[in-house]
Protein backbone atom coordinates (compact mmCIF):
# COMPACT_ATOMS: atom_id res chain seq x y z
CA UNK A 1 0.00 0.00 0.00
CA UNK A 2 1.42 3.36 -0.85
CA UNK A 3 2.03 6.03 1.64
CA UNK A 4 -0.41 8.38 0.02
CA UNK A 5 -3.32 5.69 0.33
CA UNK A 6 -2.37 5.41 4.26
CA UNK A 7 -2.58 8.81 4.36
CA UNK A 8 -6.18 9.11 3.39
CA UNK A 9 -6.83 6.78 6.49
CA UNK A 10 -6.95 8.75 9.99
CA UNK A 11 -4.18 8.59 12.25
CA UNK A 12 -1.34 8.11 9.69
CA UNK A 13 0.63 11.16 9.85
CA UNK A 14 3.56 12.03 7.61
CA UNK A 15 6.39 11.06 10.68
CA UNK A 16 4.89 7.95 11.75
CA UNK A 17 4.00 7.02 7.56
CA UNK A 18 8.24 7.79 7.25
CA UNK A 19 8.45 5.92 10.59
CA UNK A 20 6.28 2.92 9.76
CA UNK A 21 4.94 2.98 12.47
CA UNK A 22 1.97 4.57 14.52
CA UNK A 23 -0.01 4.07 18.16
CA UNK A 24 -3.26 5.96 17.71
CA UNK A 25 -5.17 6.94 20.70
CA UNK A 26 -8.60 7.34 19.98
CA UNK A 27 -10.28 9.90 22.28
CA UNK A 28 -13.83 9.15 21.29
CA UNK A 29 -12.94 5.64 22.26
CA UNK A 30 -11.41 6.43 25.81
CA UNK A 31 -14.11 9.37 26.60
CA UNK A 32 -16.36 6.31 25.96
CA UNK A 33 -15.11 4.19 28.03
CA UNK A 34 -14.41 7.07 30.85
CA UNK A 35 -18.48 7.31 30.59
CA UNK A 36 -18.81 3.63 31.06
CA UNK A 37 -16.93 3.77 34.06
CA UNK A 38 -18.52 6.55 35.75
CA UNK A 39 -21.81 4.46 34.41
CA UNK A 40 -20.43 1.81 36.77
CA UNK A 41 -19.90 3.39 39.72
CA UNK A 42 -22.90 5.80 40.00
CA UNK A 43 -22.63 7.13 42.86
CA UNK A 44 -19.18 8.11 42.99
CA UNK A 45 -17.05 10.43 41.58
CA UNK A 46 -14.70 9.34 38.97
CA UNK A 47 -10.78 9.93 39.32
CA UNK A 48 -9.02 9.11 36.17
CA UNK A 49 -5.43 7.24 36.44
CA UNK A 50 -3.11 8.94 34.14
CA UNK A 51 0.61 7.95 35.07
CA UNK A 52 2.92 6.53 33.00
CA UNK A 53 1.81 8.98 30.58
CA UNK A 54 -1.76 7.68 31.14
CA UNK A 55 -0.59 4.32 30.42
CA UNK A 56 1.47 5.08 27.31
CA UNK A 57 -1.05 6.86 25.64
CA UNK A 58 -0.48 10.60 26.17
CA UNK A 59 -0.44 12.01 29.69
CA UNK A 60 -2.12 15.79 29.02
CA UNK A 61 -4.42 14.62 25.93
CA UNK A 62 -5.53 12.11 27.79
CA UNK A 63 -6.25 14.01 31.17
CA UNK A 64 -8.48 16.39 29.15
CA UNK A 65 -10.29 13.82 27.44
CA UNK A 66 -11.14 12.65 30.92
CA UNK A 67 -12.24 15.69 31.90
CA UNK A 68 -14.32 16.26 29.03
CA UNK A 69 -16.21 13.23 29.93
CA UNK A 70 -16.52 14.35 33.40
CA UNK A 71 -13.88 12.99 35.31
CA UNK A 72 -13.82 15.34 38.28
CA UNK A 73 -10.45 13.91 39.48
CA UNK A 74 -7.38 12.88 37.80
CA UNK A 75 -4.67 10.74 39.34
CA UNK A 76 -0.43 10.11 38.64
CA UNK A 77 1.46 7.56 40.71
CA UNK A 78 4.87 10.36 40.72
CA UNK A 79 4.27 14.31 41.78
CA UNK A 80 6.63 15.04 38.37
CA UNK A 81 3.72 13.69 36.45
CA UNK A 82 1.41 15.83 38.48
CA UNK A 83 3.40 18.67 37.98
CA UNK A 84 3.22 18.29 34.36
CA UNK A 85 -0.29 18.07 34.26
CA UNK A 86 -0.65 21.70 35.89
CA UNK A 87 2.66 23.05 33.62
CA UNK A 88 0.55 21.91 30.61
CA UNK A 89 -2.70 23.73 31.86
CA UNK A 90 -4.22 21.50 33.37
CA UNK A 91 -6.80 22.52 36.06
CA UNK A 92 -9.07 20.71 38.66
CA UNK A 93 -8.92 18.03 41.36
CA UNK A 94 -5.09 15.76 40.95
CA UNK A 95 -4.00 14.05 43.33
CA UNK A 96 -0.41 12.09 42.88
CA UNK A 97 0.98 9.10 45.78
CA UNK A 98 4.09 8.47 45.30
CA UNK A 99 7.49 9.95 46.11
CA UNK A 100 10.63 9.36 48.07
CA UNK A 101 11.98 12.18 50.54
CA UNK A 102 13.09 14.85 48.88
CA UNK A 103 10.34 14.89 46.09
CA UNK A 104 9.28 17.92 44.93
CA UNK A 105 6.10 18.43 47.54
CA UNK A 106 6.46 22.44 47.59
CA UNK A 107 5.77 22.32 43.96
CA UNK A 108 2.75 20.71 44.11
CA UNK A 109 1.75 22.65 47.31
CA UNK A 110 2.18 25.79 44.86
CA UNK A 111 0.19 23.92 41.74
CA UNK A 112 -2.31 23.09 44.50
CA UNK A 113 -2.19 19.45 43.75
CA UNK A 114 -3.19 17.08 46.59
CA UNK A 115 0.17 15.19 47.62
CA UNK A 116 -0.56 11.66 49.67
CA UNK A 117 2.05 11.08 52.93
CA UNK A 118 1.85 6.95 54.37
CA UNK A 119 4.20 7.54 56.80
CA UNK A 120 5.00 10.85 59.21
CA UNK A 121 8.19 11.49 57.17
CA UNK A 122 5.95 12.66 54.36
CA UNK A 123 3.43 14.41 56.87
CA UNK A 124 6.66 16.21 58.34
CA UNK A 125 7.80 17.07 55.07
CA UNK A 126 4.36 18.25 53.35
CA UNK A 127 4.38 20.56 56.55
CA UNK A 128 7.63 21.87 55.94
CA UNK A 129 6.53 22.46 52.09
CA UNK A 130 3.53 24.31 53.20
CA UNK A 131 5.17 26.74 55.28
CA UNK A 132 7.57 27.61 53.01
CA UNK A 133 5.35 28.69 50.04
CA UNK A 134 2.68 29.93 52.70
CA UNK A 135 -0.58 28.17 52.24
CA UNK A 136 -2.00 24.64 53.69
CA UNK A 137 -1.29 22.10 51.71
CA UNK A 138 -3.46 19.57 50.69
CA UNK A 139 -3.14 16.02 51.69
CA UNK A 140 -4.23 12.64 51.70
CA UNK A 141 -3.62 10.08 54.15
CA UNK A 142 -3.13 6.52 52.28
CA UNK A 143 -3.89 3.38 54.88
CA UNK A 144 -1.90 -0.02 53.68
CA UNK A 145 -5.31 -2.22 54.37
CA UNK A 146 -3.70 -5.29 53.09
CA UNK A 147 -2.14 -4.80 50.15
CA UNK A 148 1.68 -4.08 51.69
CA UNK A 149 2.88 -1.71 49.28
CA UNK A 150 2.65 1.97 50.54
CA UNK A 151 0.14 3.19 53.00
CA UNK A 152 0.26 3.16 57.13
CA UNK A 153 -0.18 0.09 58.63
CA UNK A 154 -3.08 -0.26 61.45
CA UNK A 155 -0.54 -0.15 63.60
CA UNK A 156 0.79 2.94 62.16
CA UNK A 157 -2.46 4.49 61.22
CA UNK A 158 -3.25 6.41 64.83
CA UNK A 159 -0.37 8.09 65.32
CA UNK A 160 -0.15 9.49 61.62
CA UNK A 161 -3.85 10.57 61.84
CA UNK A 162 -3.23 12.33 65.26
CA UNK A 163 -0.13 14.18 63.38
CA UNK A 164 -1.93 15.20 60.26
CA UNK A 165 -5.41 16.33 62.80
CA UNK A 166 -2.62 18.96 64.78
CA UNK A 167 -1.68 19.92 62.02
CA UNK A 168 -4.66 20.53 60.23
CA UNK A 169 -5.73 22.53 63.36
CA UNK A 170 -2.76 24.57 63.00
CA UNK A 171 -3.39 25.41 59.36
CA UNK A 172 -0.50 23.97 57.82
CA UNK A 173 -2.32 21.11 56.15
CA UNK A 174 -5.97 20.48 54.98
CA UNK A 175 -6.19 16.79 54.97
CA UNK A 176 -8.74 16.34 51.92
CA UNK A 177 -8.45 12.61 51.13
CA UNK A 178 -8.67 9.64 53.04
CA UNK A 179 -7.75 6.23 50.78
CA UNK A 180 -6.56 2.51 50.44
CA UNK A 181 -6.05 0.24 47.20
CA UNK A 182 -6.74 -3.26 46.58
CA UNK A 183 -4.90 -6.57 46.51
CA UNK A 184 -7.07 -8.88 44.68
CA UNK A 185 -10.31 -6.58 43.21
CA UNK A 186 -9.63 -8.23 39.73
CA UNK A 187 -10.98 -11.68 42.12
CA UNK A 188 -14.34 -10.17 43.86
CA UNK A 189 -14.58 -13.02 45.63
CA UNK A 190 -11.24 -13.14 47.46
CA UNK A 191 -11.59 -13.09 50.90
CA UNK A 192 -8.57 -10.75 50.82
CA UNK A 193 -11.00 -8.11 49.73
CA UNK A 194 -13.98 -8.31 52.36
CA UNK A 195 -11.21 -7.76 54.55
CA UNK A 196 -9.70 -4.77 53.26
CA UNK A 197 -12.82 -3.42 52.76
CA UNK A 198 -13.22 -3.82 57.01
CA UNK A 199 -9.80 -2.37 57.15
CA UNK A 200 -10.50 0.59 55.46
CA UNK A 201 -14.13 1.30 57.26
CA UNK A 202 -11.63 1.06 60.41
CA UNK A 203 -9.28 3.45 59.48
CA UNK A 204 -12.06 5.72 58.29
CA UNK A 205 -13.55 5.54 61.58
CA UNK A 206 -10.37 6.15 63.50
CA UNK A 207 -10.07 9.38 61.35
CA UNK A 208 -13.81 10.60 62.16
CA UNK A 209 -12.94 10.32 65.66
CA UNK A 210 -9.56 12.48 65.54
CA UNK A 211 -11.41 14.94 64.00
CA UNK A 212 -10.37 14.38 60.02
CA UNK A 213 -13.83 15.19 57.47
CA UNK A 214 -12.13 13.98 54.49
CA UNK A 215 -13.91 15.16 51.27
CA UNK A 216 -13.22 11.78 49.67
CA UNK A 217 -12.81 8.44 50.70
CA UNK A 218 -11.37 5.92 48.00
CA UNK A 219 -10.35 2.42 47.48
CA UNK A 220 -11.72 1.16 43.94
CA UNK A 221 -9.59 0.71 40.68
CA UNK A 222 -10.93 -0.66 37.81
CA UNK A 223 -11.56 -4.06 38.91
CA UNK A 224 -13.43 -2.63 41.71
CA UNK A 225 -15.33 -0.47 39.82
CA UNK A 226 -16.62 -3.45 37.98
CA UNK A 227 -16.65 -6.28 40.49
CA UNK A 228 -16.97 -4.36 44.28
CA UNK A 229 -19.57 -1.69 44.28
CA UNK A 230 -19.46 -1.83 48.06
CA UNK A 231 -15.46 -0.45 47.52
CA UNK A 232 -17.09 2.54 45.78
CA UNK A 233 -17.15 5.04 48.56
CA UNK A 234 -16.93 8.69 47.48
CA UNK A 235 -14.53 8.37 44.40
CA UNK A 236 -13.31 5.68 42.32
CA UNK A 237 -10.03 5.51 40.89
CA UNK A 238 -10.24 4.12 37.34
CA UNK A 239 -6.85 2.94 34.73
CA UNK A 240 -7.38 0.19 32.41
CA UNK A 241 -10.82 0.58 32.22
CA UNK A 242 -10.60 3.67 30.52
CA UNK A 243 -7.98 2.82 28.34
CA UNK A 244 -10.09 0.07 27.03
CA UNK A 245 -8.82 -3.03 28.27
CA UNK A 246 -9.95 -5.69 30.89
CA UNK A 247 -8.96 -5.01 34.71
CA UNK A 248 -8.82 -8.75 34.84
CA UNK A 249 -9.88 -11.86 33.33
CA UNK A 250 -12.44 -12.85 36.32
CA UNK A 251 -14.60 -9.52 35.20
CA UNK A 252 -14.82 -10.56 32.06
CA UNK A 253 -13.12 -9.21 28.69
CA UNK A 254 -13.42 -5.66 27.52
CA UNK A 255 -16.26 -6.01 25.49
CA UNK A 256 -18.10 -8.02 27.87
CA UNK A 257 -17.29 -4.95 29.85
CA UNK A 258 -18.35 -2.71 27.49
CA UNK A 259 -15.39 -1.01 26.83
CA UNK A 260 -13.55 -0.25 23.09
CA UNK A 261 -9.91 -0.17 22.18
CA UNK A 262 -8.36 2.96 22.37
CA UNK A 263 -4.37 2.53 21.65
CA UNK A 264 -4.45 0.90 18.01
CA UNK A 265 -0.41 0.11 17.09
CA UNK A 266 -0.12 -0.41 13.33
CA UNK A 267 3.36 -0.70 11.68
CA UNK A 268 4.12 -0.91 7.76
CA UNK A 269 5.85 -3.41 6.20
CA UNK A 270 9.34 -2.81 5.93
CA UNK A 271 10.23 -5.66 3.41
CA UNK A 272 8.37 -8.47 2.00
CA UNK A 273 10.25 -11.85 0.12
CA UNK A 274 9.68 -15.03 -1.36
CA UNK A 275 11.51 -17.67 0.13
CA UNK A 276 11.53 -21.65 -0.03
CA UNK A 277 10.30 -24.29 2.24
CA UNK A 278 12.89 -25.14 4.79
CA UNK A 279 14.22 -21.99 5.76
CA UNK A 280 14.88 -20.77 9.09
CA UNK A 281 13.43 -17.47 10.38
CA UNK A 282 15.27 -14.87 12.44
CA UNK A 283 17.95 -15.11 15.41
CA UNK A 284 18.07 -18.63 16.94
CA UNK A 285 16.35 -20.37 13.74
CA UNK A 286 13.28 -20.98 16.11
CA UNK A 287 10.76 -20.81 13.02
CA UNK A 288 11.41 -23.15 9.80
CA UNK A 289 8.99 -22.50 6.55
CA UNK A 290 7.04 -25.32 5.47
CA UNK A 291 6.42 -24.31 2.18
CA UNK A 292 7.45 -21.70 -0.17
CA UNK A 293 5.84 -18.89 1.36
CA UNK A 294 5.98 -14.69 1.59
CA UNK A 295 7.68 -13.17 5.20
CA UNK A 296 6.68 -9.85 6.08
CA UNK A 297 9.10 -7.39 7.77
CA UNK A 298 7.29 -5.15 10.78
CA UNK A 299 10.02 -2.64 11.94
CA UNK A 300 9.02 -2.85 15.71
CA UNK A 301 10.78 -4.61 18.13
CA UNK A 302 11.54 -5.25 22.03
CA UNK A 303 13.07 -2.00 21.56
CA UNK A 304 9.34 -0.59 21.01
CA UNK A 305 7.66 -2.63 23.78
CA UNK A 306 7.18 -5.60 21.72
CA UNK A 307 7.79 -8.59 24.11
CA UNK A 308 10.35 -10.87 23.49
CA UNK A 309 8.29 -13.03 24.79
CA UNK A 310 5.72 -12.96 21.99
CA UNK A 311 8.69 -15.16 20.02
CA UNK A 312 6.87 -17.46 17.42
CA UNK A 313 3.09 -16.25 19.87
CA UNK A 314 2.19 -13.04 19.45
CA UNK A 315 -0.77 -12.44 16.85
CA UNK A 316 -1.04 -9.36 14.31
CA UNK A 317 -3.25 -8.96 11.46
CA UNK A 318 -1.85 -8.55 7.85
CA UNK A 319 -2.05 -9.41 3.89
CA UNK A 320 -6.07 -10.02 5.03
CA UNK A 321 -6.05 -12.21 7.76
CA UNK A 322 -4.92 -12.96 11.45
CA UNK A 323 -0.97 -14.11 12.09
CA UNK A 324 1.46 -15.24 14.17
CA UNK A 325 4.70 -13.81 15.16
CA UNK A 326 7.38 -15.87 12.80
CA UNK A 327 10.12 -16.94 14.73
CA UNK A 328 12.26 -14.52 17.46
CA UNK A 329 11.22 -10.92 17.98
CA UNK A 330 14.40 -8.33 17.75
CA UNK A 331 15.25 -5.31 19.16
CA UNK A 332 14.18 -3.76 15.91
CA UNK A 333 11.57 -5.74 14.33
CA UNK A 334 9.67 -9.18 13.65
CA UNK A 335 8.89 -10.96 11.37
CA UNK A 336 5.20 -12.52 9.97
CA UNK A 337 4.36 -15.38 7.57
CA UNK A 338 1.97 -14.16 5.12
CA UNK A 339 1.46 -17.70 3.68
CA UNK A 340 0.41 -17.05 -0.44
CA UNK A 341 -1.13 -13.75 0.31
CA UNK A 342 -0.50 -10.41 -1.76
CA UNK A 343 1.40 -7.85 0.18
CA UNK A 344 3.68 -5.43 -0.72
CA UNK A 345 6.43 -2.69 1.23
CA UNK A 346 4.56 -0.40 3.03
CA UNK A 347 1.54 -2.33 3.24
CA UNK A 348 -0.03 -1.53 6.56
CA UNK A 349 -0.13 -4.11 9.97
CA UNK A 350 -2.57 -3.63 12.69
CA UNK A 351 -0.03 -4.97 16.03
CA UNK A 352 -3.36 -4.82 18.43
CA UNK A 353 -6.23 -2.94 18.30
CA UNK A 354 -9.02 -1.88 16.37
CA UNK A 355 -9.11 -4.07 13.47
CA UNK A 356 -6.05 -6.56 14.80
CA UNK A 357 -6.07 -8.51 18.17
CA UNK A 358 -6.38 -6.82 21.50
CA UNK A 359 -3.81 -6.24 23.50
CA UNK A 360 -5.41 -8.39 26.27
CA UNK A 361 -4.41 -11.12 23.96
CA UNK A 362 -0.87 -9.88 23.65
CA UNK A 363 -0.98 -10.65 27.08
CA UNK A 364 -2.41 -13.49 27.29
CA UNK A 365 0.53 -14.88 24.87
CA UNK A 366 2.85 -13.80 26.77
CA UNK A 367 2.42 -14.27 30.22
CA UNK A 368 1.22 -11.01 31.44
CA UNK A 369 -1.07 -7.99 31.59
CA UNK A 370 -2.50 -5.73 29.08
CA UNK A 371 -1.54 -2.98 31.38
CA UNK A 372 1.93 -3.81 30.55
CA UNK A 373 1.60 -4.52 26.49
CA UNK A 374 0.63 -0.98 25.95
CA UNK A 375 2.44 0.88 28.65
CA UNK A 376 5.63 -0.39 27.14
CA UNK A 377 5.10 1.31 24.21
CA UNK A 378 8.02 2.98 23.65
CA UNK A 379 8.95 6.50 22.45
CA UNK A 380 10.61 5.29 19.16
CA UNK A 381 6.61 4.77 18.50
CA UNK A 382 4.92 8.15 17.47
CA UNK A 383 1.81 8.57 19.38
CA UNK A 384 -1.63 10.16 17.06
CA UNK A 385 -4.68 11.23 18.85
CA UNK A 386 -7.53 11.32 17.19
CA UNK A 387 -10.69 12.48 18.46
CA UNK A 388 -9.21 15.83 20.00
CA UNK A 389 -11.64 18.36 20.71
CA UNK A 390 -10.50 21.91 20.26
C1 LIG B 1 -2.68 2.43 38.88
C2 LIG B 1 -3.57 2.66 40.02
C3 LIG B 1 -4.97 2.66 39.87
C4 LIG B 1 -5.66 2.28 38.59
O1 LIG B 1 -5.74 0.87 38.52
P1 LIG B 1 -6.46 0.16 37.29
O2 LIG B 1 -6.37 -1.28 37.64
O3 LIG B 1 -5.66 0.50 36.09
O4 LIG B 1 -7.83 0.69 37.24
C5 LIG B 1 -5.74 2.99 40.97
N1 LIG B 1 -5.17 3.32 42.14
C6 LIG B 1 -3.85 3.29 42.33
C7 LIG B 1 -3.29 3.64 43.65
C8 LIG B 1 -3.00 2.96 41.30
O5 LIG B 1 -1.68 2.95 41.49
Amino acid sequence: MTAAALATASGWTPEALARGAVAQVDLDAFRANVARCAEAAPGAALLAVVKADAYGHGLVPCARAAREAGAAWLGTALLDEAIALRDAGVDGPVVAWLAVPGARFAACVQRDIDVTASAAWALDEVAEAARGVGRPARIQLKADTGLSRNGATAGDWPALVGAAARLEREGVVHVSGVWSHFANADEPSHPSVARQIAVFDEALEIAAAAGLRPEVRHMANSAGVFGTPRAHYDVVRAGIGMYGLSPGAALGSARDLGLAPVMTLRARLAGVKRVTAGESVSYGSTYTTDHDTTLGLVPLGYADGIPRAASNAGPAYAAGRPRTVAGRVCMDQFVLDLGDDAADPGDEVVVFGTGGPSADEWAEVCGTIGYEIVTRIGPRVPRVHTGVRA
